[in-house]
């Protein structure tokens, strides 16, 4: 059960008389036969014996919380001291924490039960609150009082629904409960903690699900969202309310989180730009601009890095533009985007689409298409840049262009190879500029 250089740490502790086990997510993983991303140990040894016993092959990592790193076979482990957490009264962090002796405190202190389970060395399981049965009935619920247990660390909330989206559960109704009531705590926890628990949340396989069951809680750090809750589109294109479409169209990207992203953020917009006509239609003038200076708002508040933002403004700013499906057209769009963009956008297009009446997906084959055509123009290593034209600033100035005529016209001539207009062959532009200076 457990991989050889866990068991190689778990016995070298049992032989010097410590009790220790594999603990929380990989216990987890295991009995769900997914691959843990790490095995944590959990034992009675106090960090310096653990530091004794694997001496020349240990890091203190966190040695005021117990934590020793040890390697073991080229690999690193985490053996963390058997804790119990005190009080909590950052609404995040344990005042304080006291080492223990024994395994049931340090479950305890879990989150959710499914990670509150324990595996000795021989693969025999420690389960005190009902983690297997929750496994096998796939439900998210607290260890203890759910109140309580998202008072002393609101993170646990986000946890919450990122392990219910990522492992397809459901979150049992009384921790729901207590995650809708306590939403509001979500504002102690730093945002960078809450954006690493979204970009997993909106890269799950249910995410579409937990977004929809919890708009309330996304509202506290994305009330620009809340408006879209529920708003009608009258719009022959929509089936959906928006944020219905919202949580549709983020699981038809693929699970990137800068698409999910994207998708999170496509239409908040249409909150504030709704109108009606004389017919009783639905329309949202401008929202892709709208929606793209809200999005670049609430990335900042999220502390998202420079280039993710710049990049989800602008895959946001285009998704309601008509797609590109000339050459010409398409040329020019990788001009503006540049290629990953382009390609990009076309995934925020289709899954836009994908998210709305089932009768207008015919705009599927048109990105098809589209996309064939960018194919065409990258595999016949066609110019959108003026790194790619065929002359540059020197051959303008062996014609004897100077200063600022010599990128004009540069940037003059890319404009006529995008449009089709020349071809970007060297003779070729070299002789159209001679006959422009000429014709002057
Ligand atoms: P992942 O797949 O993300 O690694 P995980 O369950 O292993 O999921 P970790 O953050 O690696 O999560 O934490 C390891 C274990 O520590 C958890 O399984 C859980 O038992 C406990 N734990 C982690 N964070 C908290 C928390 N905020 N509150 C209570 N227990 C926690
Ligand atoms: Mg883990």
């Amino acid at each position: 059960m457990l991989p050889s250089p866990v068991r190689a740490i778990l016995r070298r502790l049992n032989e010097n008389g410590h009790d220790a086990y594999a603990v929380g997510g990989c216990v987890r993983d295991q009995l769900l036969c997914r691959a843990p991303a790490d095995w944590d140990i959990a034992t009675s040894a106090r960090p310096e014996q653990v530091m004794e016993l694997f001496a020349g092959h240990c890091i203190p990592t966190g040695l005021q919380h117990g934590t020793v790193t040890v390697r073991q076979e080229h690999q690193s482990f985490e053996v963390t001291t058997f804790r119990a957490d005190g009080n909590y009264s950052d609404h995040r962090h344990p005042d304080a924490v006291q080492f223990s002796d024994d395994l049931r405190e340090d479950l305890a202190r879990r989150d959710f039960t499914i990670g509150a389970m324990a595996m000795d060395d021989s693969g025999s399981i420690t389960d005190l609150y009902g983690g297997q049965e929750d496994l096998r009935r796939r439900v998210i619920r607290c260890v203890g009082e759910a109140d309580c247990r998202f008072d002393e660390d609101a993170l646990r909330i986000m946890r919450a629904l990122r392990f219910a989206s990522v492992l397809d559960f459901t979150v049992e109704p009384e921790t729901a409960a207590a995650i809708r009531r306590g939403r509001e705590q979500l504002r102690h926890i730093a945002a960078e903690r809450i954006r690493a628990e979204m970009d997993q949340l909106l890269c799950g396989v249910a995410a579409e699900r937990v977004l929809l069951e919890f708009p309330e809680v996304i509202g506290v750090f994305l009330p620009e969202m809340l408006g879209t809750v529920g708003l009608d589109q009258r719009n022959p294109h929509h089936c959906f309310d928006v944020w219905e479409h919202t949580a549709r169209a983020v699981s038809s990207v693929p699970p990137v989180p800068l698409l999910r992203w994207t998708m999170l953020f496509h239409d908040l917009g249409k909150s504030v730009c709704f109108t009606v006509d004389a017919q009783g239609t639905g329309h949202f003038y401008g929202h892709g601009k709208i929606s793209c200076r809200m999005a670049a708002e609430a990335m900042r508040r999220l502390k998202f890095e420079g280039a993710a933002r710049e990049r989800i403004t602008l895959l946001v700013d285009w998704h309601d533009r008509d797609i590109p499906r000339t050459r010409k057209s398409l040329r020019r769009a990788l001009h503006a985007l540049g290629e990953e963009a382009l390609w990009q956008l076309l995934e925020v297009k289709r899954a836009d689409n994908l998210a709305q009446a089932p009768e207008y997906r015919g705009v599927q084959e048109e990105i098809d298409r589209a996309a064939e055509i960018v194919r065409e123009l990258l595999a016949e290593d066609a110019c959108f840049s003026l790194k790619q034209l065929a002359v540059n600033g020197r051959d303008m100035m062996a014609l004897g262009l100077t200063g600022a005529a010599v990128g004009a016209m540069l940037d003059h001539l890319l404009h006529l190879v995008l449009d089709e207009q020349l071809p970007n062959e060297r003779s070729a532009l070299l002789s159209w500029v001679q006959g422009k200076i000429k014709s002057r």
